[in-house]
């Protein structure tokens, strides 16, 4: 497995989620406080606001996770299941860079936390 690849692709992921969170929360900053003013109902812009903040918060979900990788790159552990220790596969990998299980383990997860956000 070439981890010099893979700590690449997680470093241009920790940038553009980076700058993507910083532009979302000046957004929703900005549309709270413009259609608030021009409607004069603040209900309308809370909810404008709150999809905002709910796309933001998934951008800075994902770049947690890929710090944590990152750090797995630095510890030398990039790359295997944090389930059982094996190789997680490498179209895998390609996919979601930042994630910490296999394959099966992976979909084990998600059924058994089917409501939430799939599991990576
Ligand atoms: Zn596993």
């Amino acid at each position: 497995m070439n981890i010099q690849h893979y700590k690449q692709r997680l470093l241009d992921l920790e940038k553009t989620l980076s700058a993507r969170i910083g532009r979302e929360a000046d957004q929703g900053r900005g549309e709270f406080i413009d259609s608030a003013h021009d409607v004069g109902d603040a209900s309308v812009a809370d909810e404008v606001a709150s999809e905002v903040f709910t796309e933001a918060e998934h951008n800075a979900d994902v770049l947690q996770q890929v710090r944590d990788a990152l750090g797995r790159v630095a510890d030398g552990t990039y790359g295997t299941c944090i389930v059982d220790g094996g190789p997680i596969e490498e179209p895998r990998l390609e996919a979601l860079p930042w994630t910490r299980y296999c394959l099966k383990h992976a979909q084990r997860l998600e059924v058994a936390a089917s409501s939430r956000t799939p599991t990576l």
